[in-house]
């Protein structure tokens, strides 16, 4: 005879039938999974949008002068770019770090300038 009770994921009430079960009914099932997609999907999709839009303001920023571009931080900052959002880093042998959003990074330089890169491989 099988006694190993198992509650309700939503409400914590003691379930009945299939050992399967999650929830107790529709309700507890449906909210339940409104409160996952609202918190932490919510969560997820804000910081994805801002690397998305820190990606394109670097984008952007490079395509019209190609390999490396110069701009001033205060201008990137003007398009919206949020500095402390990034996917990575990348240190190079001189001990410059290299943030980036995806494969476009930058490096902060001296003063207001930031250097602007697109890296072609992932992996580096
Ligand atoms: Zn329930």
């Amino acid at each position: 005879m099988e006694t190993n009770e198992k509650k309700c994921n939503e409400c914590n009430k003691t379930l009945k039938g299939r050992a399967d079960k999650k929830f107790c009914d529709d309700l507890c099932r449906n909210s339940y999974n409104n409160k996952l997609n609202s918190d932490t999907n919510g969560y997820v999709r804000n910081i994805n949008n801002i690397l998305r839009k820190n990606r394109r303001i670097l984008e952007e920023t490079l395509s019209a002068t190609e390999e490396m571009a110069k701009i001033p931080r205060h201008k990137m900052m003007e398009k919206g770019f949020q500095f402390k959002y990034f996917t990575h880093t990348y240190t190079n042998k001189k001990g410059n770090m290299y943030y980036f959003c995806y494969e476009y990074g930058y490096l902060l330089l001296e003063g207001d300038w930031v250097l602007i890169v697109k890296r072609k491989e992932l992996g580096v």
